[in-house]
């Protein structure tokens, strides 16, 4: 299981993991028992960047009743997603807008494109939920660019949490 951090990417950039301060984690989601979870080590994450790939240390934590871990996952990466979170969304509105720059192949650009759009209808509800209410284009297309300039604006400190994550019905725009 995965909890949501809100925390910045340059901020992680800048610390090792020595000196990243990582936040107590207080509630177990498998018991549900209020305790304190322990560090359980790390497991590092490549996360490809404009000019190279950064090896990120996930962190880890251990129920001390149930042993079962839970791992520390930050807002801009998406779980099981390689790619960051802004680069999926660069990309889905260059595709939207037929536009290219290659950062990713042509391939992975369509099934993000394609997984997006079959959660459409889910993101809409989810935007509406959150009190956006600006009226949305009729074309697909443009809708789909509305929503991704959305996602881009949205911040952890917002309601990214929400929209991006941890709903009962959606677990993020870019999951099944
Ligand atoms: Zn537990």
């Amino acid at each position: 299981m995965q909890f949501i951090w809100a925390v910045s990417k340059s901020y992680l950039q800048k610390h090792s993991r020595k000196e990243t301060e990582y936040p107590t984690i207080s509630h177990c989601p498998h018991c549900n028992r209020f305790i304190n979870l322990w560090h359980h080590g790390y497991y590092e994450r490549h996360v490809p960047t404009v000019d190279r790939v950064w090896n990120l240390d996930i962190c880890r934590y251990i129920c001390p009743h149930c042993h079962k871990t839970v791992s520390l996952l930050p807002w801009f990466l998406l779980p099981y997603f390689q790619y960051p979170r802004d680069t999926i969304l660069h990309t889905l509105r260059e595709h939207f807008l037929s536009q290219t720059s290659g950062i990713i192949s042509r391939q992975l650009n369509q099934f993000y494109a394609k997984r997006f759009m079959g959660n459409l209808k889910a993101i809409i509800l989810i935007f509406r939920d959150k009190g956006f209410y600006e009226t949305l284009p009729e074309n697909e297309k443009q809708k789909a660019i509305k929503l991704v300039e959305w996602l881009q604006d949205t911040c952890p400190s917002a309601s990214i949490q929400m929209i991006d994550e941890n709903c009962k019905h959606f677990h993020n725009f870019m999951a099944l």
